[in-house]
């Protein structure tokens, strides 16, 4: 396809929007003409104030790309949007949009498939197909905003995919979407959750951007971990929160740890009183001037039918959460948002792929 050559103009920084037009000979301010309404959703064939020679030139050597909806589910109970986008290449991605009081956050995939192998997830399931471009990360944004017709404020990085394993296109994506030419969204308002590689936890403690981290930790040791989560054969527990008090350290931004509870598995009380000693104990050392504020997500497993987990029950879930208030570790739990179109964790793009397999 000759497209695949042309450039990418939504993942481009408005001095590279400059530079592309002074190639095709056009002055540049075009860029600044360009870049706030790409940023909207709007076409170059759709801007009032581009002609067609230059519109010609731009077609011959670039492409502009929004996902296309190719199925929305509407929550009744609480308004959640859930969407499975199609991409240039066919490839499908899931995204959400949840209600709060104080904005709309959406929930973006950063990855068609996952290779994290992670034992309770169903975005794994069939291996990772290719990293999202920083368009289509900021395609799912504009895309939603479109769709609903209003504005989103905050963003979660916890969709498909592991956005540290994609680590120069989200870095990109994170920089163009703060723009203020563009959806001017603070990165304040943005969390990134990782599994845990903890190379790219430290080379993003050096990028100076106060983003939210959030660590999917889901179990107190190395055993647990190792059978659920595969990444902790290479970096363990230990490796991990100390790459998480060197963040803090860095940023001075909290990390939030996300535990989902899987029945007989993780949820036990003495499970909770292991957790809350090797966080105590690996990120507030009595020699610490600061107090590491830790904070733990409880999400009872979403049930995946390949994985055979089940969640815990809600008195479980409240008994794990009590015991960690007690050793002095904030613990919420995490409110369940679309419940009724099973809005988490990639099931519909299983879906869609196991439709068209079977067609
Ligand atoms: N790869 C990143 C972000 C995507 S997953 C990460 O691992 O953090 C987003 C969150 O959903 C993670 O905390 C992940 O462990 C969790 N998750 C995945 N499958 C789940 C399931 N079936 N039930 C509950 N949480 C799940």
């Amino acid at each position: 396809m000759d497209q695949i050559q042309k450039t990418d103009l939504l993942s481009l920084f408005p001095e590279e929007l400059e530079q592309l037009f002074l190639s095709l000979e056009e002055p540049k301010y075009r860029a600044s003409q360009m870049f706030p309404q790409l940023h909207k959703g709007i076409a170059p064939g759709e801007m009032t104030n581009i002609g067609k020679a230059t519109l010609a030139k731009l077609e011959a050597h670039a492409f502009f790309y929004l996902p296309l909806i190719r199925r929305k589910l509407v929550s009744r109970l609480d308004g959640t949007v859930k969407y499975l986008f199609a991409l240039r290449d066919g490839n499908c991605v899931e995204s959400v949009v949840m209600k709060y009081n104080h904005g709309n956050t959406i929930c973006i995939s950063s990855q068609v498939g996952c290779r994290m192998g992670c034992a309770f997830c169903a975005s794994t399931i069939g291996g990772k197909v290719r990293d999202l471009l920083p368009s289509e990360l900021l395609g799912q944004i504009i895309a939603a905003e479109k769709d609903t017709g209003e504005r989103i404020s905050n963003i979660v990085m916890m969709g498909i995919g592991e956005p540290l394993d994609n680590y120069d296109n989200v870095l990109r994506f994170l920089r163009l979407v703060g723009h203020e030419k563009g959806l001017n969204i603070g990165y304040r308002h943005i969390s990134l959750s990782t599994c845990g590689l903890v190379d790219q936890i430290d080379r993003l403690a050096k990028e100076n951007l106060p983003i939210t981290l959030s660590i999917s930790l889901h179990a107190p040791d190395d055993k647990t971990r190792s059978e659920i989560m595969p990444i902790n054969r290479k970096w363990n527990v230990e490796q991990l929160l100390q790459a998480c008090r060197r963040y803090y350290r860095i940023t001075g931004r909290r990390i939030s740890f996300e535990y989902t509870l899987i029945a007989g598995k993780n949820d036990s009380p003495d499970a909770a009183l292991r957790l809350a000693s090797t966080l105590n104990t690996q990120l507030r050392s009595p020699a610490d001037k600061t107090t590491f504020p830790i904070h733990v997500n409880l999400i009872p497993v979403n049930p995946v039918t390949e994985t055979g987990f089940s969640a815990s029950d809600t008195q479980a879930i409240k008994r794990f959460a009590s015991l960690l208030e007690k050793k002095g570790i904030r613990a919420t739990v995490r409110r369940r948002l679309g419940a009724d179109i099973n809005a988490s964790c990639g099931q519909l793009r299983r879906a869609e792929e196991q439709q068209e397999e079977a067609t």
